[in-house]
């Protein structure tokens, strides 16, 4: 296309006209998407019979929105259907739905507003006409665990800098260098992970999963950004969670030896501290984690070495 065709198409595509056409456009399409929203919106459900489970949740969703349904699903798993007591304060009505409806109730959710009656008809729509919804889960560990194995990512945790744009210019922060493995050690065993960092070149700051450095030094990041793991080493972590089970340490500075240790000698055998309360010594504590995380240290090793 020669230039002075192009000069001029341009021109076309900002002409009044052209504006006012897509404008319209977009306003028909604004309007078809409101009708058929409301068409949803208003389809009464318990008066409808043999819908596909597809059709049912985008019925559902319409009326309730999409996390209004998240939330449903959470709690109908949350609570076993043999909560069948009748509770008198509800007139009768089964434990479980009125356990339901506490939740929803206090979900602060498009939910917390409806009343009881108006759940449970969700609660049985829902149940009846989606079931392979209600059973599924997002991501089966088991599936995380036998894709990390011996593959190029450990698909079982990501880790990445509790940041994405730069502490100082609030600019845009980037990853040079590909994802590194590393290791967390939490209440559920020892889990293999995929972890990147990332880097403002501008103020030649490079962002940490624990801390940032910059030209005055590493710098823990501030309470309210800082992720619930403990940074042991450049390869190791400890969830927060399990970090609360460990008394006060005597010497944190006797963390940097522990990545090169092998998860089944576990790093807490060489934290020489005792417990507060139980008196506890380090290395008993570590057997215990040894002992009670066999079955998950052992498909630690074996993923990570395949
Ligand atoms: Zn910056």
């Amino acid at each position: 296309m020669d230039k002075r065709t192009k000069k001029r198409k341009n021109a076309e595509s900002f002409s009044l006209e052209s504006l006012e056409k897509r404008f319209t456009a977009k306003q028909a399409f604004r309007n078809e998407l409101s009708a058929n929203m409301a068409f949803l919106r208003g389809i009464e459900i318990s008066r409808m019979e043999q819908v596909e489970e597809e059709e049912a949740l985008v019925i559902l969703s319409s009326k309730i929105t999409f996390q209004g349904v998240i939330f449903l699903k959470t709690a109908i798993q949350h609570i076993p259907k043999t909560f069948v007591m009748k509770c008198s304060d509800y007139g009768g009505a089964s434990l479980r739905s009125v356990l339901i409806y506490e939740m929803v109730s206090a979900s602060q959710t498009s939910l917390s507003s409806l009343s009881k009656d108006e759940i449970d008809c969700y609660v049985n729509f829902l149940e009846s006409s989606c079931p392979n919804f209600i059973a599924s889960s997002p991501l089966p560990d088991e599936q995380l665990w036998n894709m990390s194995e011996g593959g190029k990512y450990c698909f079982t945790k990501f880790l990445a800098p509790p940041v994405s744009r730069c502490l100082s210019c609030d600019g845009n922060i980037t990853m040079h260098n590909p994802p590194s493995k590393a290791k967390v050690f939490t209440l559920q065993g020892p889990i293999p992970a995929t972890k990147i960092t990332l880097e403002c070149r501008p103020c030649k700051m490079s962002y940490g999963i624990a801390r940032y450095i910059n030209d005055r030094g590493s710098h823990y990041y501030s309470k309210e950004l800082s992720l619930d793991l403990i940074e042991v080493s450049n390869t190791t972590y400890l969830s927060g969670q399990l970090y609360k089970w460990l008394p006060s340490l005597r010497q944190v500075g006797e963390f940097i030896f522990l990545h090169k240790m092998s998860p089944n000698h576990s790093l807490l055998s060489l934290l020489f501290c005792y417990s507060n309360h139980s008196w506890v010594s380090f290395s008993g504590f570590s057997e215990s984690y040894n002992e009670v995380y066999q079955e998950e240290i052992e498909r630690y090793r074996k993923t990570m070495k395949g």
